[in-house]
């Protein structure tokens, strides 16, 4: 039978790198380790004071149907961290809860662009953003992020491809580089919306990860607020990726309507969830602190190691939970780096290409490993990149797996 163009056009097609993880995860199936700096998540596992508040909340009878738009507690906790957080008044109207930042990314192009709209994007970008755009209904646009900016998107760039546009979708702090965009970005980004009457997405979901400079939102910023649709979650700050726990924060009337979006898709997400997310965002700014500090310490581990030769250069980055590595000089591709590198060394990164053009010739580290083998790691792949720099030619003509 044939399925419809939406939902086979998802993927484009082409490979979106991951098959690097796969065959890693396939080599340990088979007996052999591989340090797998692939993915984006946090060695511990939910703190466990959360998975109780989870447990005794299911317990007092939070198993039903829940309010499609979030509880009215959950919204107001949301809304008054949301306040506190950016200085901005922000009501529970203004919250929509959504089953995690990746369903919150999804019901914000259908509420801005989904009608076949152009929706722009900056690339590098989080893997799944063209995906997202198209399964709302959307046209993905890449605008390039430069490496010769440090990542930091042009604002003019934007302004070139923001003709007929009406969305255009921002991650900061970044993945998959790390970079955090500055106020000069920002507020650029900002007149490039309001000059082309274009909604803003802003993925915000690493904001407590950063460690130079502060996370602006564009929300904040003057005229912003009417125009610009927030994503948050629970994931990252707070390591309760398995919790699917989110949200989006924007004008009443968008969050109205993606509220009735919610109740014909997902129908709220289960309440022993929702009182879990509760609780742990009672937990205060220590607690997001010591989830976000092995990160900060991996990041300085990584980037030292990085600066005592040459070859490598690793992408500035002052949040989120990666660096990018510079591995040009090897001649070889992020790709093709990355699959060498596995099969010879067994360490898995992600090839910059899945994350855009603009990050070719990189590979993407996560930090989310034990120090000790994030180390020994890199070692690894600081070794292997010299060695190959030395027989590139040779490298090149015994091709990849
Ligand atoms: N945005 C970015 C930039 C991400 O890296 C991720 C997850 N890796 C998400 C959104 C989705 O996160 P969630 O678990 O909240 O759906």
């Amino acid at each position: 039978m044939k399925l419809s163009n939406r939902i086979t056009g998802l993927t484009d097609g082409g490979s979106d790198g991951w098959d690097i993880h796969y065959h890693a995860r396939s080599m340990i199936a088979e007996g052999h380790p591989v340090a797998m700096l692939t993915i984006g998540e946090h060695d511990v596992g939910t703190d466990r004071s959360i998975l109780e508040a989870m447990h005794a909340a299911a317990l007092a009878g939070h198993t039903g149907y829940t309010l499609f738009q979030g509880n009215a507690n959950l919204r107001e906790a949301i809304a008054k961290r949301v306040s506190d957080r950016t200085e901005l008044a922000t009501a529970p109207e203004n919250v929509l809860v959504v089953p995690g930042g990746q369903a919150g990314l999804f019901v914000s192009h259908i509420a801005t662009c989904g009608d076949g709209g152009k929706a722009l994007y900056i690339d590098p970008n989080y893997a799944t953003y063209p995906g997202t755009i198209r399964a709302a209904g959307a046209e993905p646009v890449a605008v390039m992020a430069r490496p010769d900016r440090d990542f930091q998107p042009d604002p003019r760039d934007i302004a070139n491809a923001a003709e007929d546009a009406r969305c255009l979708l921002i991650n900061t702090p970044n993945n998959p580089t790390g970079v955090v965009y500055n106020r000069r970005t920002i507020e650029g980004i900002a007149s490039v919306c309001r000059k082309n009457d274009m909604w803003l997405i802003s993925d915000e979901v690493y904001d407590t990860q950063v460690w130079r400079g502060v996370h602006i939102s564009p929300r904040t910023l003057a005229g912003m607020a009417e125009r610009t649709l927030v994503v948050g979650s629970l994931s990252k700050s707070h390591a309760m990726t398995g919790s699917r726990i989110g949200w989006v924060i924007g004008p009443e009337e968008a969050i109205h309507h993606m509220g009735n979006l919610t109740t014909n898709t997902t129908y709220g997400i289960p309440g022993y969830i929702q009182e879990a997310g509760l609780f742990a965002l009672g937990c205060g700014e220590d607690f997001e602190k010591k989830i976000a500090a092995p990160f900060r310490r991996r990041g300085k581990m990584v980037v030292a190691m990085i600066k005592k030769q040459n070859l490598i250069k690793a992408v500035p980055s002052d949040g989120g939970m990666y660096v990018m590595l510079d591995i040009k000089s090897t001649g070889l591709s992020g790709r093709d780096f990355a699959a060498h590198l596995l099969n010879e060394r067994h360490v898995a990164v992600m090839p910059g290409e899945s994350f855009g053009q603009s990050a070719s010739g990189h590979v993407r580290v996560a930090l989310t490993v034990a120090d000790d083998i994030l180390k020994n790691a890199v070692a690894s792949l600081i070794e292997f990149a010299t060695e190959l720099a030395l027989v590139n030619s040779d490298i090149k003509k015994r091709g990849v797996f």
